[in-house]
């Protein structure tokens, strides 16, 4: 098929693929044309090219992946630190949540997709009210969005719950939004079981089996969250899911940190994707998710921030440090989660898990979602095979070392600076407006 845009090519010390193999090019070089890559190799020996060669230096890698966030909630960021869950969440988190208007969730979205992106997040997995709102945002931010509209009983009763309206308003939205070749995709999210039910949850499913929308839901956070329902059907609460058929489709679970043996057995046969947030699962107290037995029996395994109150960042760079750190504590075992493998989970593992089959590697035919790392650093130091730069990466990798980001082959990030968004103007917009949220 012949192609009129040119080729450009990107050539860095080290090129990072994060392809399954963790092959890496040293140096190496990724081909880009109208947005998409057409051929990641060594240097040495590659064919010339028609469009611009630019020399980065550094090391190029997949934008990271997060697969579970509530980004809005910069709006809230801090707000209750320290509070026992229940008091954080009707005392804290709630009563502002229930004042945000669109415009709020538009900056609150513009101020954190600009926090992503400078950190080398490339990608999302929202579960949110305003979805339009958030929509709009990532439009002018420049990254890339899956879009799960929430379904949610607490905060404004049946307006946002599972009613036939909100089903009817969400399949609308994705017949207007979903876009697997642009940077939009979107799916659906029942916030949880303990808050709409099961059986508002079992019709949530039907509705993105239907439009075949990845299914995306919190389950088993907490220990206790589930407890009336376990012991009103004598079963786990993910078994009783399972049960209802809520796993059939296309499904991605948050956090699965209460899960045992036979629930696990239950995720790798329904192949269901686990988001795994261990610093939002610590700050809470939460527990701790079995994530090596997860992934020792087969089940897709990505990270998440979770939403940026209970993190507070939005810097999957500390997911990726922090996941292996508690694997191998707990586990008192220091070959659990390898880097290689947790590079994986913020990268490609993290595209399957949030349903996107063009991004999270960089190999030919992949949309160019890529970032650049500056390797100056003292801490990338002494590289003498590629395990150790993919060593250094998960141990001394940080949002710090990131200084230029491309989505879709649009460099969204130029020198550390943000080039879509007024990231100051964002600043104040969520300042001011955290404050009259607050009820200040
Ligand atoms: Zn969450």
């Amino acid at each position: 098929m012949p192609n009129s845009a040119p080729i450009d090519r990107h050539v860095a010390d080290a090129v990072v693929t994060c392809d399954g193999d963790s092959k890496v090019h040293l140096p190496g070089a990724v081909d880009v044309s109208a947005g998409r890559i057409v051929r990641v190799g060594p240097v040495g020996g590659a064919p010339d090219v028609d469009g611009t060669v630019y020399d980065h230096g550094g090391l190029l890698m997949p934008g990271l992946i997060n697969a579970h966030a509530h980004t809005p909630m910069t709006l809230v960021r801090g707000a209750g630190d320290g509070l026992p869950l229940q008091r954080w969440l009707t005392e804290a988190m709630w009563p502002r949540e229930g004042r945000m208007t669109p415009e709020d969730v538009w900056w609150g979205m513009v101020l954190g997709s600009a926090e992503m992106l400078a950190a080398g997040v490339t990608t999302s997995c929202e579960m949110y009210l305003f979805e339009d709102a958030l929509v709009d945002a990532v439009r002018a931010t420049g990254g890339r969005l899956v879009m799960t509209p929430a379904a949610l009983s607490v905060l404004h009763g049946d307006a946002f719950g599972s009613d036939g309206d909100r089903l009817d308003a969400i399949a609308a939205f994705h017949a207007e939004h979903h876009d697997p070749l642009g940077r939009v995709t979107v799916g659906v999210a029942p916030h949880s079981a303990y808050d709409l039910g099961v059986g508002r949850v079992a019709d949530l499913a039907e509705l993105s089996r239907s439009i075949d929308a990845v299914l995306h839901l919190h389950v088993a956070e907490t220990r206790g969250e589930s407890a009336a329902l376990e012991a009103e059907y004598g079963r786990s609460i993910v078994q009783i899911l399972a049960d209802h058929d809520v796993f059939a489709g296309r499904t991605l679970m948050a956090h699965g940190v209460w899960v045992d043996a036979e629930d696990i057995d239950i995720l790798v046969s329904t192949e269901t994707a686990v988001a795994h947030c261990p610093v939002s699962n610590m700050k809470l107290g939460s527990g701790v998710a079995p994530v090596a037995a997860m992934l020792d029996a087969g089940v897709t395994v990505a990270l998440g921030t979770d939403g940026p109150a209970s993190n507070d960042t939005l810097d999957l760079w500390e997911e990726v440090k922090v996941a292996p750190l508690l694997a191998r504590v707990n586990a008192l075992d220091p070959t659990v989660l390898p880097a290689g493998l947790v590079l994986e989970m913020a990268t490609r593992e993290g595209a399957n898990a949030v349903g996107l089959q063009n991004v999270g590697s960089l190999v030919a035919g992949m949309a160019a979602d890529m970032i650049r790392i500056d390797l100056g650093h003292p801490s990338f130091t002494p590289v003498t095979c590629t395990d150790e730069l993919l060593a250094h990466l998960v141990w001394a990798g940080s949002s710090r070392s990131v200084t230029d980001v491309w989505v879709q082959g649009e460099r969204v990030v130029e020198a550390r600076v943000v080039q879509t968004v007024d990231v100051e103007r964002a600043r104040a917009e969520v300042q001011n407006r955290a404050e009259r949220l607050a009820g200040a």
